[in-house]
């Protein structure tokens, strides 16, 4: 079938009543990013830096850093990239740098790491900066935001770099877009000063799950918990994209929900238009956005949020592809 599915790759992704919905890769790998990558793909939605750095013995220097991500923009050909500043903590402990608390999940990783080492910070964002000067693809991304503040800080930073490496190379280099991972709950609150000082916020499904029921993502004894379909999560989901419509601020999605069948159908219900998953989703998702038009989904997503649990709403939607699929 996925067959059936890839011989629509080149058309684009619309609806039946024509809303185009762009679909873009998470990588994270350069072997995943193969001269077809980006067939049918926008672009890349989420590069996962992190996954270079693990692979190392030590930290990658600031060279060996511009070397991949100049190979990463160059397999995008064109299209933009999003990269993300290091992730590393939670779920992906660097080998070279042990990080031991109670806590993981709730304590140092992403943003967190990076603000408490600016060197690391300042050379990831200077190697970014380097490898963009002639393509200007790049879209920076933070991870693990939980206050603005901590926005505040990295754009001085941002800016810090940018004037360092205008300087080395002694000419002007594209400034790019910048944004924040929506993957703490606190911040879908905040959305309204948010927009006041990034271009973007890519909602991170997966953490955001975690976070909202308290559950960790990757504990087997507690996985049937741990459920993106939950109405409440849902609700959060409609609630961040329509207050991201209100104040003018362009969002994607990059959890895993936007590559699940049933998830993106949900997502695009609610409005979202930029949905980033892995290769293996791509044409998958495309071929059924094809088959479908909006506004039933519409009517769908209305009855999902009266539901009163996740697997009372998958029943809905599995209905639902049987029917339209
Ligand atoms: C997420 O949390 O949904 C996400 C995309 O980031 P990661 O899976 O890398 O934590
Ligand atoms: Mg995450």
């Amino acid at each position: 079938q996925q067959r059936q599915f890839s011989a629509e790759l080149s058309l684009p992704a619309q609806t039946l009543d024509g809303h185009r919905i762009h679909l873009y890769l998470n990588a994270g790998l350069l072997s995943g990013l193969s001269t077809d990558m980006a067939e049918g793909a926008d672009g890349i939605g989420l590069y996962r830096t992190e996954i270079p750095f693990m692979l190392h013995q030590r930290f990658p220097s600031e060279v060996e850093q511009v070397h991949v991500y100049k190979q990463v923009l160059s397999a995008a050909r064109d299209r933009p990239v999003v990269m993300r500043t290091l992730d590393v903590g939670g779920d992906k402990p660097l080998p070279y740098f042990p990080i031991n608390e109670d806590n993981p999940f709730l304590g140092w990783r992403g943003i967190r790491l990076s603000l408490d080492h600016p060197e690391l910070f300042l050379m990831q964002l200077r190697a970014m900066l380097t490898a963009n000067a002639d393509s200007a693809q790049l879209q920076i991304l933070l991870p693990m935001v939980s206050n603005l503040d901590e926005i505040d800080r990295t754009l001085l930073y941002l800016e810090q770099a940018f004037s360092e490496i205008t300087e080395e190379l002694d000419r002007s280099i594209p400034k790019p877009k910048i944004g924040v991972m929506l993957e703490v709950p606190s911040l879908l609150f905040q959305l309204e000063d948010v927009a006041k000082r990034v271009d973007f916020v890519s909602v991170g499904s997966n953490d955001l799950t975690q976070y909202l029921l308290a559950v960790d993502r990757n504990n087997p004894s507690v996985s049937p918990l741990f459920d993106s379909f939950h109405p409440g999560v849902l609700r959060a989901l409609k609630w961040t994209i329509t207050d991201c419509n209100r104040y003018q601020l362009d969002a994607s999605i990059c959890g895993e929900l936007a590559g699940e069948p049933m998830g993106a159908l949900l997502l695009v219900a609610m409005g979202y238009q930029k949905l980033s998953m892995n290769q293996g989703s791509i044409a998958r998702i495309n071929y059924l956005l094809r088959r479908i038009d909006k506004q039933s989904l519409e009517l769908l997503l209305d009855k999902a949020l009266t539901l009163s649990n996740g697997e009372q709403v998958r029943l809905l939607l599995n209905e639902y592809l049987n029917e339209h699929d």
